[in-house]
């Protein structure tokens, strides 16, 4: 059983798959924590990726798909894995299934973490950290009681520079244009389950594992 996790910026997607791991099993794996590691203990894939890093390009799908074949034949993936980061075209949606097939195995479903873009650009202008206990509010939906100081610790609320309009309108364009082609392509496959991620977290976890067990094969 593999499935890949979609969703953008602000959608949960972290929070989800750390969810699902805990509820099915799965291994979650993130494709940048997955090359960091094969580069770090300099296996052949890992080397031959860095020297691509190294001169500045991109490392070619083949080595990515190597990287990823073998890291899902790690015994913590018996129970199957949650792809997030990878693929991010069609072409590489079409050479890593070609390469799981090889091993009788296939991507089962794809789960797009679906939320409004109002709620999005919410979730991240609403945003404000407490600069001494960290803790985290939102002006939209779960405001503090004074304005710009913590219900905690009555520490200055702060807000990350790039959390503004400007810049999440910005990165919710960048995704939609890379990942819709994607989206598509599954689309087309019949596998792309739609998961409302408004909701409660457990709501939307139960949701995901529904969309998971309606896709195990027979
Ligand atoms: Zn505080």
């Amino acid at each position: 059983m593999n499935i890949i996790l979609l969703g953008s910026p602000g959608a949960g997607k972290g929070t989800q798959a750390t969810e699902l791991e805990a509820a099915t099993g799965m291994k979650h794996i993130a494709s940048g924590d997955m090359f960091r590691a094969a580069v770090r203990e300099g296996t052949p894939l890992g080397k031959l990726a860095q020297s691509y890093l190294d001169k500045g390009e991109l490392v070619p799908d083949d080595v990515v798909i190597g990287m990823v074949l073998e890291r899902v034949r790690q015994p913590d993936c018996e129970n199957g894995v949650i792809f997030d980061g990878f693929p991010r075209t069609p072409q590489q949606a079409e050479a890593l299934q070609a390469a799981l097939a090889e091993h009788n195995d296939a991507i089962n479903a794809v789960l797009l973490l679906h939320v409004d873009k109002d709620v999005l650009i919410q979730r991240v202008i609403g945003r404000w950290t407490c600069r001494k206990c960290q803790a985290v509010y939102n002006t939209y939906f779960r405001a503090p009681k004074v304005e710009g100081v913590c219900d905690l610790c009555e520490g200055d609320l702060y807000q990350r520079s790039d959390d503004n309009l400007e810049t999440i309108n910005h990165r919710l364009d960048v995704y939609e244009a890379q990942t819709s082609p994607l989206i598509a392509h599954y689309r087309t496959q019949g596998i792309l389950h739609e998961i409302n991620g408004l909701g409660d977290i457990d709501d939307i976890t139960a949701r995901m594992v529904q969309a998971i067990e309606s896709a195990k094969p027979c």
